[in-house]
């Protein structure tokens, strides 16, 4: 993170009025509650979001790629719907997003979800690691926090900051390089990790969100392990940027207090 060097970026006369600073969720009961500094709008991620999956989809289909099994298919879009229908305690706006569910045929373990609401889940996440659906539950939870904080549009703004003035034009939308963001939202789908910071907040946001789903959160547990060992038959493109370490799974563990009774609240369906 560099955010000193953002914040001074918006220090500056000419790029204030395109900076801001944002809560983009409520706190919850797991209580995230950190400010975020943004100098792109979250229209333009959107936009680029948008262009960004209809590729990754389009690619998939001619592949034959595409949501090949039914059954897996609607499995995940089952699980997802579920979580989904828990986003407003977060954030109210989440219940209008155009949510998109789908699922590739690969022998890659990955998952995400892109800004907006844009997920896919590779099918080898789900048959190489056997998930059950609250496993599964975790992962999907985990992707769909980072779009609910905002943290590609949080990383895009900080990539724009380092570009400095030069890109100025395109921040005050002079010339919005929706073209340029669909690049970025791919670059930081599959490329760039989420700082340590942006994790543990997606961690803390899924495993609340699988918890008022009616999803065991100790399965975030056995998630984490499962994808630890399967890092030991080299290093599948998702634990490359989500490291299964022992802090992650000590600071999973000590919030099971707190969602715990979300989960024994929670319907069961
Ligand atoms: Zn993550």
């Amino acid at each position: 993170m560099k955010i000193p060097r953002l914040l001074a970026a918006c220090s500056t006369a000419l790029l204030l009025a395109a900076c801001e600073t944002v809560s983009t969720t409520a706190p919850g009961a797991v209580g995230v509650d950190r400010t975020q500094t943004m100098l792109v709008s979250e229209a333009e991620v959107e936009q680029g979001a948008t262009q960004a999956y209809a590729e990754e989809l389009g690619k998939a289909k001619q592949q034959g790629q595409l949501n090949a099994d039914p059954a897996q298919t609607e499995r995940v879009r089952t699980i997802a719907g579920r979580l989904i229908r828990q986003t407003p305690v977060f954030r109210p706006d989440a219940a209008k997003w155009d949510w998109n569910i789908n699922v590739q045929k690969s022998d890659q373990i990955n998952a995400y979800c892109m800004p907006g609401g844009k997920i896919m889940v590779y099918s080898a996440l789900i048959d190489k690691l056997k998930l059950n659906d609250a496993e599964l539950a975790t992962v999907i939870g985990h992707e769909m926090a980072h779009a609910l904080r905002e943290h590609s549009r949080e990383a895009a703004s900080r990539m724009r900051a380092e570009q400095g003035l030069g890109a100025l034009a395109q921040i005050a939308g002079v010339d919005a390089g929706v073209v340029g963001l669909a690049g970025t939202v791919t670059q930081l789908t599959f490329d760039l990790p989420h700082s340590r910071v942006q994790e543990s907040e997606a961690d803390r946001i899924g495993l609340e969100l699988m918890a008022r789903a009616g999803y065991d959160p100790h399965a975030a547990l056995t998630l984490w392990q499962k994808m630890g060992q399967a890092n030991q038959g080299g290093t599948p493109a998702f634990l490359s940027t989500h490291p299964s370490d022992s802090s992650r799974l000590a600071t999973l563990q000590s919030l099971l207090p707190r969602v715990l009774p979300l989960y024994e609240a929670a319907p069961r369906n």
